[in-house]
């Protein structure tokens, strides 16, 4: 667990320096290596897409454009690791972490799958709040088809279709949101 912790303290910096980049920064080379800094953290083999999608040839005008999002942009907090116990990929680590603007600095974001791909721990697949129901599971009394009821749909990488046995949680930092301190507090 504390490795695990490490990588995604190690990992958040690089991530949050990508997406500065990625927004501000008008050298694609310089963009380009900030990028395969994060990508260094993902399994190859996983096909894992953080979403660093920029045309090479970013012009002025629209990092002039990306400004107001620039300023937007923080560090992403992560608020709680659970581990399990997946049946092929053995220990299986879901960080729960906010997003990367100011607007969602206290709420659940993402999630990271991390495991053990070789000898590094690495992320093997990545999910979403479920934007149909905003994360809630539900859409006024009936469950959300989108994500079935979970709040998260599949982002990149690997599909899951299961977690494996519970074996550990722990809390890292609560987040301010109530509705996702409720489900911090529930397990
Ligand atoms: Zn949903």
């Amino acid at each position: 667990m504390e490795e695990v912790i490490k990588v995604i303290e190690e990992f958040v910096p690089k991530e949050y320096a990508a997406w500065l980049a990625f927004y501000g920064e008008p050298d694609d080379s310089i963009f380009r290596q900030k990028v395969a800094d994060v990508m260094h953290f993902a399994a190859p083999d996983e096909d894992v897409y953080l979403g660093f999608s920029r045309p090479p040839d970013i012009g002025e005008a629209s990092l002039l454009r990306m400004k107001e999002t620039l300023a937007r942009v923080v560090p992403r907090v992560l608020f709680q690791v659970k581990r399990y116990t997946h049946p092929e990929l053995g220990e299986l680590y879901r960080a729960y972490l906010s997003g990367k603007f100011t607007y969602s600095a206290s709420k659940y974001s993402s999630i990271l799958y991390l495991a053990r791909t070789g000898s590094e721990i690495r992320i093997v697949s990545v999910d979403g709040r479920c934007i149909s129901c905003a994360g809630r599971g539900s859409i006024g009394e009936e469950p959300c088809a989108e994500c079935g009821a979970t709040g998260w749909t599949h982002a990149g990488g690997r599909k899951l279709t299961t977690f494996g046995e519970l074996m550990e949680v722990r809390k890292v930092r609560p987040p301010a949101n109530p509705a996702n301190l409720t489900e911090y507090e529930s397990e």
